[in-house]
């Protein structure tokens, strides 16, 4: 048995040049589809944004793009240059996603080399103009586009979102091995739809078991960032595109949302993430 600091020596966030104008950039990451990541992403970005911060979301997941639906908007980026595209922007945050370039149906069926360069562009040649920082929602999984962008981006630091069962436990797993393996800061865990709570009587109930993620999380040495709950208010804004952290700021679940926010702000500012803990081998 031995203890092992991950990738000793090498250096804490992942390479590749700044992005023009962004200070910090933080991949939003799943082991699969539909634990919630993409509104977890929006709702994140609208709590940095709570905070005072300047603040712009990067729809990576070109499969599945919905950054536009969850921010409720149309229309089409205007090119700044031969080269240059403008955010969309909405609720204070400056949005870019495959979903407003093309159709729906057409980014399913992107795939290897298209969908890296599809992601560098709208990373790079995005006129973001001067953000504190970038949410990144990436595609589910742990493919080619999700390595390249942790290799290729100087991020911060990854954010896993995950459901309680184990199964999506298991996917997150994978997710949080990638980021280790190029040295990418596991910024935390967010356990997603932990119970469910009753629009009608507010009883919380742990349909899918609870306190898994944030078992696994203790487990792994990660910092657990806090459960979101299964509810109806945010199924609902989320889809109108009326994000709750936008439309109702005072809400419990919004307060979770910026909660989380601002401790993750607190660790990218002060570095905390970038100490992975020793993890123990069993050789
Ligand atoms: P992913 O990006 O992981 O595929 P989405 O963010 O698109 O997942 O969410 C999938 C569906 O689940 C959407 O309809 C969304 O509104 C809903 N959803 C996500 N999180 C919650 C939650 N905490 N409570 C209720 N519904 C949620």
């Amino acid at each position: 048995m031995s203890v092992n600091h991950a990738a000793p020596g090498a250096p804490a966030t992942s390479k590749g040049s700044g992005i023009p104008g962004v200070k910090h950039v933080v991949a939003v990451a799943s082991g699969k589809g539909g634990v919630g990541k993409s509104t977890t992403s929006c709702n994140l970005a609208l709590g940095f944004a709570a905070s005072g911060l300047k603040v712009g979301i990067l729809d990576a997941d070109i499969y599945g793009p919905s950054q536009q639906k969850l921010f409720g908007l149309r229309g089409k980026p205007r090119m700044l240059g031969p080269r240059l595209l403008e955010p969309l922007e909405r609720f204070g945050i400056k949005v870019m996603s495959i979903g407003f370039l093309v159709e729906e149906n057409n980014a399913m069926i992107w795939r290897g080399a298209m969908v890296i360069s599809a992601i560098t562009q709208m990373l790079r040649e995005v006129a973001w103009n001067d953000l504190d920082i970038l949410v990144v929602d990436l595609p589910p999984g742990t493919g080619d586009a999700q390595l390249t962008m942790a290799q290729q981006t100087p991020l911060a630091g990854a954010v896993i979102v995950s459901t309680p069962q184990d199964l999506a436990l298991i996917d997150a797993q994978r997710g949080i091995e990638m980021f280790r393996k190029v040295n990418v800061p596991i910024l935390g865990l967010i356990e997603n739809m932990s119970s469910f709570c009753c629009p009608a009587c507010n009883h919380i109930t742990p349909i899918f078991g609870h306190g898994g993620a944030r078992d696994e999380a203790e487990r792994r040495g990660i910092p657990f960032l806090g459960e979101i709950p299964l509810d109806i208010s945010i199924r609902e804004t989320s889809d109108d595109g009326r994000p709750i952290v936008a439309t109702d700021p005072d809400s419990v679940h919004a307060r979770r949302y910026i909660a989380i926010a601002r401790q993750l702000w607190q660790s990218i500012t002060t570095g905390a993430a970038t100490k992975p803990a020793p993890r123990i081998v069993i050789e």
